[in-house]
């Protein structure tokens, strides 16, 4: 560790994400010891901004977790000092050359490791990473790039990106980031699943009926919707972190942990999919709302959203996995801004029961009492597992109840944030989580047809008041395949 030095720089260091979760993520792992003893952190933007100015905006958003607080600010001071800022333009290589004789200076002729992360808008990825690799990469170590989303809107344009960007670097150098991967939850189902042998068995179309991946805001785009305009919440939210836990939930057994074999899963199981077709999604969009005397704005009424936009902030979708395992089980996402409530989770519905002997004593209808197993991935971590029992007493009564593990109460200890984890795997060359253009391609390909036959048809999302629970359409394509809606949050 001593002889090597890491430069991290942030390309894009004037933005939200660099301020909200990059520059935090790096001090908590500062903060923990998981960063090199030699290390260095680089803000790049156009912004003209002094080293000061730069440590001023990060110190605003820095934390220490509950357990850490002790000496929070001399950690704070010391991370601080290792913190530098460049202003250049995206597209300048001689901008890029003097970030590299800075770097030098810094990196002081040792063994230097490079991390650059692009938090910046898609369309100057390719300018920063051809300038960065011109002329700031490492001469002695490696270089890797961490991408965030949007990879493209289509087939066509996520391939066009990723043969801009392999002109410049291989595929080993480029860490694309799904931050879903880095929830706890998430790196979690892989271990339920393959830990305990009450879970595998059972984890086919033999003993599942159906399984739901459900995202839920209770805000809407509030200001910031020119981004999102562009992409809606299919791009935004079911494409890359919906389908992703699906192909985590759904793989066959890797042959081990390493990355490439649990990738090689995950993009068998894409592709063993049909792309999805249009009458199985439903589009909304939210609308103005009076409530409680209060008055919620709709989708069109955000400025930076254009007034006839069709863009969804809503879709339910219904995808099937064509192999043996998977054959005939619905897999039903469903994603939305400005809903009810905020949340995320993974609901698993079993079969029911075949010749209950206690058909007569329930006091639901059967269809609700079959067994479901729920990973809330956020927000208030937690796993439970719906099971029938006899309420107590004399008679023959049956009850629901949960086998609850609250991550709240088992575990104490503040959860290290998704970029933390993401960050620290990036240093370490763990790839993971993160995803290969091959998984991302087949992605793309299941999307891709019904998004543009959407935009072709001009198709009209249905209206949902902004605060309720979505639009009714979503029901009507659960019921299509024989399936409830878990409602999110309900323990
Ligand atoms: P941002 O604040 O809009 O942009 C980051 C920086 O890029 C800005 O401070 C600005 O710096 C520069 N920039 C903005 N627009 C530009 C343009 N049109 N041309 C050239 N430079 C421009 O973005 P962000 O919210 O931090 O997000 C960064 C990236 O992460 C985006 O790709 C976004 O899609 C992705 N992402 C964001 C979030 C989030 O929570 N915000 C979550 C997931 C993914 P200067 O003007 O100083 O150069």
């Amino acid at each position: 560790k001593g002889e090597s030095t890491l430069s991290i720089t942030v390309v894009g260091a004037s933005g939200d994400l660099a301020k909200k979760k990059i520059f935090p993520a790096l001090f908590a792992l500062f903060y923990e010891g998981c960063l090199p003893q030699d290390f260095s952190v680089f803000g790049y933007a156009r912004t003209k901004l002094t080293h000061e100015e730069l440590r001023d905006m990060i110190s605003s958003t820095l934390t220490c977790r509950i357990d850490q607080r002790e000496n929070c600010g001399d950690k704070m001071d010391q991370f601080l000092k290792r913190c530098f800022y460049h202003s250049g333009q995206y597209n300048s290589e001689e901008d890029f050359a003097e970030l590299n004789t800075k770097l030098k200076e810094k990196e002081a002729g040792k063994l230097a490791n490079r991390l650059y992360y692009l938090s910046i808008p898609p369309n100057i990825f390719v300018d920063v990473v051809r300038c960065a690799s011109l002329r700031a990469s490492s001469a002695n170590g490696w270089t890797r790039v961490i991408v965030e989303k949007p990879f493209g809107r289509d087939s066509e344009s996520s391939g066009e990106l990723t043969r801009c960007l392999k002109q410049y670097l291989t595929e080993e150098q480029i860490f694309r980031i799904d931050h879903y991967l880095g929830k706890e939850l998430v790196e979690n189902l892989s271990v339920l699943r393959f830990s305990n042998l009450v879970f595998e068995p059972l984890w086919s179309r033999n003993y599942i009926r159906n399984v739901q991946l459900i995202f839920s805001e209770d805000f809407g785009t509030e200001g910031r919707g020119g981004y999102f305009d562009q992409y809606g919440i299919i791009r935004d939210i079911m494409q890359n972190h919906l389908l992703q836990i699906l192909a985590l939930f759904a793989m066959e057994t890797p042959v081990s942990l390493d990355a490439e074999d649990i990738r090689s899963e995950k993009v068998k199981v894409l592709r063993s999919m049909k792309p999805l077709l249009l009458e199985n999604v439903v589009v909304g969009q939210y609308k103005g709302h009076n409530k409680g005397g209060k008055t919620y704005p709709g989708y069109t009424d955000d400025p930076t959203v254009p007034n006839h936009s069709l863009t969804p902030t809503f879709a339910a979708a219904a995808m099937f996995i064509n192999n043996a395992r998977w054959d005939g089980v619905p897999f039903l996402m469903k994603a939305g801004k400005a809903l009810h409530t905020r949340g995320a989770e993974i609901r698993v519905q079993f079969r029911h029961v075949p010749g209950n002997l206690y058909k007569k004593n329930f006091a639901t209808n059967l269809d609700n009492a079959t067994n479901e197993l729920v990973i809330r991935v956020q927000p208030d971590e937690g796993i439970y597992l719906r099971i029938n029992n006899k309420v107590p007493g004399l008679g023959m009564r049956l009850d629901r109840s949960d086998l609850n593990l609250l991550y709240r109460s088992r575990y104490p200890r503040e959860i290290p944030d998704a970029y933390e984890r993401l960050l620290l795997d990036a240093i370490e060359g763990e790839r993971r989580l993160f995803i290969r253009s091959d998984e991302l391609d087949a992605a793309w390909d299941l999307f891709t047809p019904a998004l543009k036959e959407l935009e072709e048809r001009k198709i009209i999302p249905e209206l949902y008041p902004y605060g309720s629970r979505g639009p009714v359409g979503a029901h009507y394509l659960a019921s299509k395949y024989n399936v409830r809606w878990g409602d999110l949050g309900e323990a």
